[in-house]
C-alpha cells in the first residue's frame, strides 16, 4: 500500500517497515505490485516466500533532486521489487516522491532485451559480437573519410563514469566535434551563464540555503512537478515566514502555491527581469559594498537598462507587478529557474540577467543566490567529466595546457582533438544531413523525440547509419541500423551528480540477463576496437573508470580527486570541490576573507542583455503563440511514463475564449495545430490559466517537437522550444493522413484541405 500524498511526496506506510517515526517520515515504500522483468514476463510475487536481495542503497536516476534509494531486487530473477527512500541519505533522508519510484520499480515503455540489427529494413535479432562488429566496422570507414565521421549524442542519464568514457572515446578516440549531450536541450544558457558570470559552472548554493532564504522566487519552471522532493523544502520554507513568488507565462502546479504570479507574456524574461532590475536601482536597492568589493561591470550594466514602464509594457505586466518583485529582493533570495529561461535564443541572456539581479542586490551569500534547476538525473555530472564543452574538471576546451594534460592522461595525440567542442544537438543534426558525419550514435537519448522540429530529426537520423543504445525501444530506436540493449536503473553501477553538486553511488539491486550490457561496457568494448591506446583493456570497472576521472578533475574549479568509491560507501553523497577525503563543497565563492570567483579578476561579472524581441513572432498566417511545458508524469521523452497513451493525442490548455475566437477549428474536442515545420493533432483542455492567444503543449509527448523551432541561442546553442508560431485548423477524421498525435508533411503546414 502506497499513501499518496496531494503534494506528490509519498509518506512512510506503517505495516512492513515499523510506523512512522521521525527518523522514517517521508519514507515511501513500493510494492504490492507485479513488476514486468527485463525479460518482457510478469513475476508475479503473490507466495509471499519469494527470495530477495539485500537492500541496495543507490540514487534515484529519474531526476537531479539526487535522492537516495534503496532498492530490493528478486535473488532468483532480473528486475526490481521494491523501491523506497533512504533515511540514511544526506540529500533526502528517507524523502522520495511517487513517480522515482514508480518510474524505477515499475517503468512503463517496451524493455529492449538483445541487439538488435536491421536486415532488409526491419530490426531483427543478433547477438553482441555481430553487433558491436557492425558498429566498428562501420565507424572505422567513416572514421578513414574524416575524424568528424561519427556523431555521437550523449545524455544526462548515464552515470559519471559512463559519461566519461564517452566523451573520451568521442574526443579522444574519434577526435569528432559533432560529440553533445541533451543536457544542451535544457542547461546549456544556465552553464554558459554560470561560466560567463562566475567563471565556472554549477549553482553557488545548496540544499541548505533552502530553509535560509525568506524571499524564493522560481522563474520559468515549475519544480512542484518536475522537483518534487526539493519543491517541499522550498514550498516549507516559503510558508514558514517567507514569500513564494513565480514567474511563469501559465498557470501550474506551482503556481497554485504562490503568494504572488507574475504571468508575464511569453519570450519575455529578458525584459521583466531588466524592469525589475532598474527598479532595484531606482529604490537604491543596490548593496553598494558588495558590488564594489566583488562584482565588475555594474555602471554598464546600469547604462544599458531600460524605463520600467518600457519593459514592464514589453512583459505584459503591470509597473505595480515590477515594484513588488524588486522589493522582494531586499530580503535574502534564491531565485531558482529551469527551462522556461533556458530554453531561449536569449537564454543565456536572460540567466546572465537573473543573475545580475543576485548581484546587485548582494543575494550572493549563504541562504541566498542564484539556483537554476536541473532536469535530468546526472546533468551536473555530464557538465562536468563527459568533455561536451569543456574537458574533465572545467577545463577550458581551447585552453593548450588543458588539452595537453588531457591528451597524455588518455594517451592519444593532442592534435587528434578537435579545436572547438562543436555545433550543438541542433547544429549536429544539420551536419548529420549535410556531412561530414556518417554514423551517428546515440546513448541514452531520444533525439526524434526530444529535439524540436522533429521531423527534419527524423529525416536526418533516417538517412544516416544509426547505433541507438538505450534501454527502451524509443522513436530513436526504431530508425536504427543497431540497437545496444543497455542496463538501466537498478541495473547500473557507477556514480550520478546531483544539481548542487553531490556525487552518489548508484548500484545494482538486480542482475540483468547476459544479452543486455551496462554502458559504460558497451562503450568500452567499442573504445577497445576503435583505439586500442586509449582503451587497452576491453573492459574496465565502474571504480577505475572513475578513479581515471578524478585524477583528471585534480586541481580544478569541479575537483573531485578527495571523493572516492570507499568514501561514498561511507558517507552516501559527497559534494565537489573535494580537494583531499576529508573536503567537501559547500557555498562556493565566498568564506571569511570575501568573496573570491573563478574568472580572470577573481570578481564576479554582470551584464548588459538586452530584450531582442521573439524568434518566431505571431502574424496573420500563424496568429497563436505556442508555448511548452512539464506535465507531472513526463521526464526523459515520456519513455518510462507514457503508459497506453502513447497514440493519444497530446492535451493542448487553450484559453476558453480562444477556443471561441477560432471555434471553426475544433471538432469534437480536436483540432490540428500547425506551424512552418509540421502538425499535429491535439486534444482541446479549455484552461483560463493559460492566456488568451497562447496554446500550451506538454513536453515530451512525440508529436509536440514537430511544431517547436530550431532556433538555438548562439552562445549556448541550446534552442528556442519555449515559443513559436502556431494555427489552429478543423481536422479532418477522413484523411488517412491525420492520425491521432501526429501528422507528417512536407515541410509545409499541414493542409486540411487536400
Ligand atoms: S525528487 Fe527526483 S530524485 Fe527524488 S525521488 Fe523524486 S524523481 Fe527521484
Amino acid at each position: 500500500m502506497i499513501q499518496k500524498s496531494t503534494d506528490g511526496i509519498s509518506r512512510a506506510r506503517t505495516d512492513h517497515h515499523g510506523p512512522t517515526t521521525s527518523r522514517n517520515r517521508g519514507v515511501v515504500v513500493r510494492s504490492g505490485v507485479e513488476p514486468r522483468l527485463r525479460d518482457g514476463t510478469v513475476r508475479r510475487r503473490d507466495d509471499g516466500e519469494t527470495p530477495m536481495t539485500e537492500w541496495t542503497p543507490t540514487t534515484c536516476m529519474r531526476c537531479a533532486v539526487g535522492c537516495g534509494h534503496l532498492q530490493q531486487g528478486y535473488a532468483n530473477h532480473y528486475g526490481l521489487d521494491t523501491v523506497r527512500g533512504d533515511a540514511n541519505h544526506p540529500v533526502n533522508r528517507g524523502l522520495a516522491c511517487q513517480r522515482g519510484i514508480d518510474e524505477t520499480a515499475d517503468p512503463d515503455g517496451e524493455w529492449l532485451t538483445r541487439p538488435l540489427i536491421r536486415e532488409d529494413g526491419k530490426l531483427v535479432a543478433t547477438n553482441w559480437e555481430t553487433a558491436i562488429g557492425t558498429v566498428v566496422s562501420r565507424m572505422e570507414d567513416a572514421l578513414a573519410e574524416t575524424r568528424d565521421g561519427v556523431a555521437v549524442l550523449g545524455s544526462g542519464q548515464q552515470t559519471n563514469e559512463a559519461a566519461y568514457a564517452l566523451g573520451k572515446l568521442a574526443r579522444g578516440g574519434f577526435g569528432t566535434r559533432y560529440y553533445d549531450a541533451n543536457t544542451t536541450l535544457c542547461m546549456a544558457s544556465a552553464v554558459t551563464a554560470y561560466y560567463q558570470a562566475f567563471g565556472s559552472d554549477a549553482p553557488p548554493p545548496t540544499y541548505e540555503d533552502i530553509p535560509e532564504a525568506r524571499t524564493h522566487v522560481i522563474w520559468g519552471a515549475n519544480p512542484a512537478v518536475a522537483h518534487p522532493v526539493m519543491y517541499r523544502w522550498i514550498a516549507d520554507s516559503a510558508a514558514d515566514d517567507g514569500e513564494l513568488i513565480v514567474v511563469d507565462p501559465v498557470e501550474s502546479e506551482t503556481v497554485d502555491d504562490a503568494d504572488h504570479h507574475v504571468q508575464l507574456d511569453p519570450g519575455t524574461d529578458l525584459a521583466f527581469a531588466r524592469a525589475v532590475l532598474t527598479q532595484v536601482v531606482d529604490d537604491g536597492g543596490v548593496d553598494r559594498e558588495f558590488v564594489a568589493e566583488a562584482t565588475e561591470g555594474f555602471e554598464a550594466t546600469v547604462a544599458s537598462l531600460p524605463a520600467v514602464e518600457d519593459a514592464a509594457e514589453t512583459a505584459g505586466v503591470p509597473v505595480e507587478t515590477v515594484e513588488r518583485v524588486a522589493d522582494a529582493f531586499a530580503d535574502p533570495t534564491l531565485l531558482y529557474w529551469g527551462m522556461g529561461v533556458n530554453q531561449s535564443v536569449q537564454g543565456t541572456a536572460t540567466a546572465r540577467a537573473l543573475i545580475d539581479l543576485c548581484l546587485a542586490t548582494g543575494n550572493l551569500s549563504p541562504g541566498s543566490g542564484p539556483f537554476s534547476l536541473t532536469g535530468q538525473a546526472n546533468s551536473m555530472g555530464t557538465r562536468v567529466c563527459s568533455s561536451k564543452g569543456t574537458w574533465p574538471g572545467q577545463r577550458e576546451f581551447t585552453d593548450p595546457d588543458h588539452r595537453e594534460t588531457v591528451a597524455e592522461a588518455w594517451n592519444v595525440p593532442v592534435d587528434r582533438l578537435p579545436d572547438d567542442p562543436g555545433p550543438g544537438p541542433v547544429g549536429i543534426v544539420d551536419a548529420i544531413a549535410d556531412g561530414p558525419p556518417e554514423v551517428c550514435w546515440t546513448v541514452a537519448t531520444n533525439p526524434v523525440a526530444g529535439m524540436p522540429d522533429g521531423d527534419r530529426v527524423r529525416e536526418a537520423l533516417d538517412e544516416t547509419f544509426l547505433v541507438a543504445q538505450d534501454a527502451f525501444r524509443t522513436e530513436t530506436v526504431e530508425l536504427a541500423d543497431v540497437v545496444l540493449p543497455a542496463a538501466t536503473w537498478g541495473e547500473s553501477e557507477g556514480t550520478a551528480t546531483n544539481m548542487e553538486r553531490r556525487v552518489s553511488r548508484v548500484r545494482a539491486a538486480t542482475e540483468t540477463s547476459p544479452k543486455i550490457k551496462q554502458d559504460l561496457d558497451a562503450i568500452v568494448a567499442i573504445g577497445a576496437e576503435i583505439d586500442p591506446d586509449a582503451f587497452p583493456e576491453p573492459e574496465v570497472s565502474p571504480r577505475a573508470a572513475f578513479d581515471e576521472l578524478r585524477e583528471l578533475t585534480a586541481g580544478t574549479a569541479a575537483d573531485l580527486s578527495g571523493i572516492s568509491y570507499d568514501r561514498l560507501d561511507a558517507e552516501l553523497a559527497v559534494r565537489w570541490p573535494a580537494p583531499a577525503s576529508d573536503e567537501e563543497g559547500g557555498y562556493r565563492y565566498v568564506d571569511d576573507d570575501g568573496w573570491e570567483f573563478a574568472t580572470s579578476s577573481g570578481r564576479a561579472r554582470f551584464s548588459t542583455g538586452v530584450h531582442g524581441g521573439l524568434a518566431e513572432p505571431t502574424d496573420d498566417d500563424y496568429p497563436l503563440t505556442l508555448t511548452t511545458g512539464r506535465r507531472a508524469d513526463a521526464y526523459n521523452t515520456g519513455v518510462r511514463s507514457r503508459g497506453d497513451g502513447t497514440d493519444a493525442p497530446p492535451l493542448a490548455r487553450i484559453h476558453p475564449e480562444t477556443t471561441l475566437e477560432y471555434i471553426e477549428a475544433f471538432d469534437r474536442g480536436k483540432t490540428v495545430v500547425a506551424s512552418r515545420r509540421g502538425s499535429a493533432t491535439v486534444a482541446v483542455n479549455p484552461d483560463d490559466g493559460v492566456p488568451k492567444g497562447i496554446l500550451w503543449l506538454p513536453i515530451h509527448h512525440p508529436a509536440v517537437n514537430v511544431l517547436t523551432l530550431p532556433a538555438v541561442d548562439p552562445e549556448s546553442d541550446e534552442p528556442n522550444f519555449k515559443q513559436c508560431a502556431v494555427d489552429v485548423r478543423a481536422p479532418r477524421p477522413s484523411n488517412p493522413l491525420v492520425h491521432e498525435g501526429h501528422q507528417a508533411t512536407d515541410g509545409e503546414p499541414a493542409a486540411t484541405d487536400d
